[in-house]
């Protein structure tokens, strides 16, 4: 399924004219019409008014009747190379990156093009190894020391230049704090479009309504509508196709450390103060404690459990088994538990080697963020809940009764 966002806007169109007073309804609709066509199916397409005095502002253009045109500032380019921005904090790479050059390798390899990162930092040079290593041909290394400190102007700077410069095909972000406030900087700048927390990303070739084939184009999947459907998107004629992936969605490759890739010093100026217009005075890292993507085992609790008193012993029996304790959303909305806790399409993406599901029933936007661990376990009252079809093993009954004999039982061995 294609889900084409001018549609949603084409529908906010209908009905925003309404509150503009003094407009007339039938020069409004004359204007729709001698629209419709360009707004429908037009998927990321920017419009730009001809006029210029109302530049990317759809509204406007319906209200002038400017005439538009559609403008592509960075363009086709087929046998441009999968990209990657690596991110690092404190000079250390991010896992994101890694799973995210894993995923490029396999895009690129279908694309028969070669994989690049964007590297920008000061002193970062020391982790390129480890990318050529998950896959990685080039790494375009802007090193500086105004870029000690992740800001987005400068950031963004760096990446809109280098993607001007070199015109990768598609560009990958992490779904981190950095990489969602960086990500739609650079498609704004760059013109192009951007889907966020994709689920999955292939290459296929895509037929438009109108039997106009694009070979090759970036399949964005993720889920749509409040997690009840999952949508296809495809960008195919604004250049370079952006996603972004949530750490731990995509599964880590095992590195290859005699693959050979080739480290480009890239120089882009820094000059302009009103990129600095940010000054960072002082930074405070709160000291990460839960380490939910890393965890071997996760103990979760949904709604089920019952009570924040009642989670105590999911934490004992993840003390026992060395593990983290994850939650549902209900959970987390009830106040048993912390947000930082939470699994699944709005929370952490997980894949442990165990996941015991406590009282959850298995919802969409759940399983979304735990399906792939290697072993799942359930437990509930309710034998119908959906969380058992993808439980390896299923145990029907009281979470208050059962995980205390899990308890005692790995206590004993
Ligand atoms: P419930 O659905 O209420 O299930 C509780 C389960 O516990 C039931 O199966 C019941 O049979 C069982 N039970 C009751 N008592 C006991 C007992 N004593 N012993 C054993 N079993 C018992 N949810 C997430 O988890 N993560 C997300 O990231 C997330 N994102 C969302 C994003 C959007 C846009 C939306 C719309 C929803 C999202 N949700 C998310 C919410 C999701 O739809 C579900 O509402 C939620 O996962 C339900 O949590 P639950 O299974 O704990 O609760």
């Amino acid at each position: 399924m294609f889900v084409c966002p001018i549609l949603t806007k084409k529908r906010n169109l209908h009905r925003s004219p309404k509150k503009e007073q003094g407009l007339k309804k039938h020069r409004y609709s004359n204007l729709f019409r001698e629209s419709a066509s360009t707004l429908t199916w037009l998927g990321q397409k920017s419009l730009v008014c001809k006029h210029g005095s109302c530049k990317n502002d759809l509204y406007r253009y319906i209200y002038t009747g400017h005439s538009v045109e559609t403008k592509n500032m960075i363009e086709k380019n087929t046998n441009g190379e999968v990209w990657v921005y690596a991110e690092t904090h404190d000079g250390a790479l991010q896992n994101v990156s890694l799973e995210l050059t894993g995923k490029a390798r396999k895009l690129a390899d279908k694309l028969g093009v070669a994989v690049g990162v964007i590297l920008p930092g000061n002193d970062v040079g020391k982790v390129t190894d480890k990318l050529i290593a998950h896959g990685a041909d080039q790494i375009y290394l802007v090193e500086d020391k105004a870029l000690t400190d992740y800001r987005t102007d400068p950031y963004a700077h760096v990446c809109t230049e280098l993607i001007k410069k070199h015109r990768p095909q598609i560009v990958l972000f992490g779904a981190t704090p950095v990489g969602r406030d960086l990500a739609p900087r650079v498609a704004s700048a760059t013109q192009s479009g951007l889907t966020a927390d994709c689920t999955d990303l292939e290459i296929a070739d895509v037929t438009e309504k109108n039997g106009t084939v694009h070979t090759n184009l970036l399949l964005q999947v993720r889920p749509a509508f409040g997690g009840n459907i999952v949508a296809t998107i495809v960008n195919y004629d604004q250049w370079p196709q952006m996603a972004t992936v949530r750490e731990g969605v995509m599964p880590l490759g095992e590195p290859d450390t005699k693959r050979k890739g080739n480290v480009i010093i890239e120089t882009v100026p820094l000059f302009d103060r009103a990129l600095f217009a940010v000054e960072v005075i002082k930074r405070e890292v709160e000291k990460h404690k839960l380490n939910l993507g890393g965890a071997k085992v996760i103990v979760a609790g949904g709604a089920g459990v019952g009570s924040k008193d009642n989670f105590n012993s999911l934490f004992d029996l993840a003390d026992a088994l060395g593990g983290e304790v994850g939650a549902s959303r209900a959970a987390v909305d009830s106040g048993f538990i912390g947000h930082e806790h939470q699994i699944g399409q709005t929370g952490t993406t997980v894949r442990p080697a165990l996941y015991i599901a406590c009282g959850i029933s298995g919802a969409i936007q759940h399983r979304s963020g735990m399906q792939d661990s290697a072993k799942i376990v359930a437990i509930n009252t309710d034998r119908e809940a959906p969380i058992f079809s993808i439980a390896h093993y299923g145990i029907v009954g009281d979470v208050k009764q059962v995980v205390p004999m899990l308890l005692q039982a790995f206590r004993e061995r």
